[in-house]
């Protein structure tokens, strides 16, 4: 398999739209992607031609429809290489993934949670509703996790380490293997946050080892209202339901005790996103079919080539400089707020970001409001890199850096 950018690009109705009379060069795939017209298409096909509810009917379509939903279960626990399917639980998003361990995995108030100076509100907030005191692994300047601080917090009383994969606003890629043998070494179990990671390489559950990992649909080429949780089964087993309500249990009675169904129905109350989950089955089906390992490596060459060129720009300054990143680009320029910046670039036809991320405490610790974040997938061409460069040296004149 080769990579041609020009050719992928092609199926990607939304890379086509213009912005303004001019094309639109789309760099906001940290906060979503945008979807092959394979997925939009089983969207459509689904609701036009197999549309019915699932699990509970009788009938063709109820069959064909819980058919299709359960095949893309076996296809995630294909794509992240889980151990039984069972283990994979469909969710909202990475954001509702975590709150359902946060609310199930019997965290009892002041139990402390192990967290990171760089995570994503959702992988911080849900533990602080339920109780617990986190504890938080300090980053370098360079946004690189402080590994012998981690090992000094890790103790045993560290009910679970709770890591970003991949951090949305400085592309850090955290030494997760390595963090998840030490966690265990310690009896610690381990979840982590994969909102950023799957859409930039394959990951493996079994090679990871990890307990939980969280994801979601959208940031994977997939559609939103649709994500995964992968827990290992024996520990599913032990939590309580997240959500009560129909299809996760077997008896209901006003006088004798609710009973349950087994994983991973038991954790999916009412009436899933069935469109969703065949959208996401779609974007994997889509994947596949890429060479991710040629994929990944071209939107490396443009992380370093956007990098090093911006870099060159008086008063810019690149914001996360970890030695291993995947194509997260945050930055800051002398005199201009972040979100003047994102303005001036769309009127360029250039979509960024601009902001704290859903990173308060991170912007904190950096002594930062916000920052300009430019994120490339592998649908981004070098030509669209340079249109940001040019633009950001348009910023510079506006604002006289
Ligand atoms: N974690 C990380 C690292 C993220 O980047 C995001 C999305 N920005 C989330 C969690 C939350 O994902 P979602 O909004 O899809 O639930």
């Amino acid at each position: 398999m080769s990579f041609d950018v020009y050719q992928v690009r092609k199926d990607f109705p939304m890379l086509q739209q213009e912005v303004r009379g001019l094309p639109l060069v789309y760099l906001d795939t940290a906060a979503t992607s945008q979807k092959p017209q394979c997925v939009i298409d089983a969207i459509s096909r689904y609701y036009t031609h197999e549309n019915s509810n699932i699990h509970r009917g009788i009938h063709h379509f109820s069959e064909q429809a819980t058919s299709a939903y359960e095949a893309v279960r076996e296809q995630v626990k294909n794509f992240i290489h889980a151990r039984e399917t069972r283990e994979i639980i469909f969710v909202r998003g990475t954001t509702e993934a975590i709150n359902l361990v946060a609310h199930s995995y019997n965290i009892q108030e002041g139990d402390e949670i192990l967290v990171t100076q760089m995570e994503h509100h959702a992988n911080i907030v849900p533990w602080q509703l339920a109780g617990a005191i986190l504890k938080v692994v300090p980053i370098t300047d360079e946004g690189e996790l402080i590994l012998e601080e981690y090992e000094r917090l890790l103790t045993k009383k560290t009910k679970l380490l709770a890591l970003t994969h991949i951090s949305n606003t400085l592309g850090t890629i955290n030494p997760v293997k390595k963090m998840i043998k030490m966690a265990h070494e310690k009896g610690v179990p381990v979840l982590l946050d994969g909102a950023q990671a799957v859409p930039h390489e394959c990951v493996d559950m079994q090679d990871l080892d990890c307990d939980f990992y969280a994801f979601s649909g959208h940031k994977l080429f997939g559609p939103t209202g649709v994500g995964v949780l992968y827990g290992k089964a024996h520990l599913l087993e032990k939590m309580r339901p997240y959500q009560g309500g129909g299809n996760m249990i077997q008896q209901v009675s006003f006088t004798r005790k609710t009973t349950f169904k087994a994983i991973p129905h038991y954790f999916e109350a009412g009436t899933p996103p069935i469109s969703g989950v065949i959208g996401l089955g779609s974007a994997l089906d889509y994947l596949a079919c890429l060479d991710r390992e040629a994929a990944t490596q071209h939107e490396h060459n443009l992380l370093e080539y956007a990098t090093q060129q911006l870099s060159e720009i008086p008063g810019l300054k690149i914001i996360g400089t970890a030695k291993e990143k995947a194509s997260i680009l945050s930055f800051t320029l002398k005199n201009a707020h972040p979100h003047d910046i994102s303005t001036i670039l769309d009127h360029q036809g250039i979509a960024i970001r601009a902001g704290h991320h859903c990173t308060m405490p991170l912007m904190e610790r950096l002594g930062l409001s916000a920052t300009a974040r430019a994120s490339f997938a592998f649908y981004n061409t070098k030509e669209e890199a340079d249109a940001l460069i040019k633009g950001m040296y348009k910023v510079k004149e506006i604002f006289h850096v």
